[in-house]
């Protein structure tokens, strides 16, 4: 059976300060679900937040990474330094990523491999805007956003992928895709990946949704059949709603 995971991506937010204090209220709450946590914090926290939750149930995760193994690429981050800070996970093509940084799926094809080769997991995002929803051609974007940085992959990579649909008209706006909108993408995402690899390896691969998930919304859209859990941005910087959204499995 394939996972269930709510991810925490904490954006540009918290020093560390900040940090230290939210982990602290996170371990004071139980989790009393099966889902696995994860948070993504800045880069310049994570070792703190690596160290800090060294022996609990919350993996950290990194934001973004570089596709070079090292070089030129001024303040850029590569994989082999995440992973010497103890990250093994890393969230890439976020729609933030795409929009302000320029992003594009080759280059997105081009981080996934180098993350792959030094064994690390992805937590792939892509998602559609609110004018291809309105063109009803979310699908559309949907597909060719997988296919372009995943679909030259061979059928083992998937073992180390997780991904999350995140519209982005959902984004930090308070508005939700319905949990049927929701499932009906994510069905059709399982069934984009079952026509290459087969239905074996979509039923293993969980697929997050991301997008004003709250506490009060959570349940609806994680009981979807094709819903595997949450990448949570503004409620996860208050681990009472972080936490009460891991619950809500
Ligand atoms: P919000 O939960 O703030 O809408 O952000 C979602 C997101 O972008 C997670 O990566």
């Amino acid at each position: 059976m394939r996972k269930q995971i709510v991810a925490g991506n904490w954006k540009m937010n918290n020093d560390l300060a900040m940090t230290e204090s939210l982990i602290t209220e996170l371990k004071k709450h139980v989790k009393i679900s099966d889902a696995d946590m994860m948070i993504a914090p800045a880069f310049t926290n994570l070792w703190h937040a690596f160290e800090a939750l060294r022996h609990s149930d919350i993996e950290v995760v990194a934001q973004n990474m570089h596709f070079a193994e090292s070089g030129a690429y001024t303040g850029e981050i590569s994989a082999g330094m995440l992973k010497s800070v103890g990250i093994q996970t890393v969230i890439l093509g976020h729609s933030e990523r795409r929009a302000y940084f320029n992003e594009t799926d080759d280059l997105l094809a081009q981080k996934v491999n180098t993350a792959l080769k030094n064994n690390m997991r992805v937590i792939f995002c892509f998602g559609e805007e609110l004018a291809d929803r309105k063109s009803n051609n979310h699908e559309m974007v949907v597909e060719n956003q997988i296919k372009k940085a995943l679909f030259h992959l061979n059928s083992d990579a998937f073992n180390s992928l997780i991904l999350a649909y995140e519209p982005v008209w959902a984004i930090g706006t308070g508005e939700t895709a319905s949990p049927e909108q929701a499932q009906d993408m994510h069905a059709f995402i399982r069934e984009t990946l079952a026509n290459k690899y087969g239905q074996n390896l979509a039923d293993s691969v969980s697929i997050l949704y991301g997008g004003s998930v709250k506490p009060n919304n959570a349940r609806e859209i994680f009981s979807k059949p094709d819903v595997d859990g949450g990448l949570i941005g503004g409620a996860a910087l208050k681990a009472e709603d972080f936490m009460a959204i891991v619950n809500a499995f």
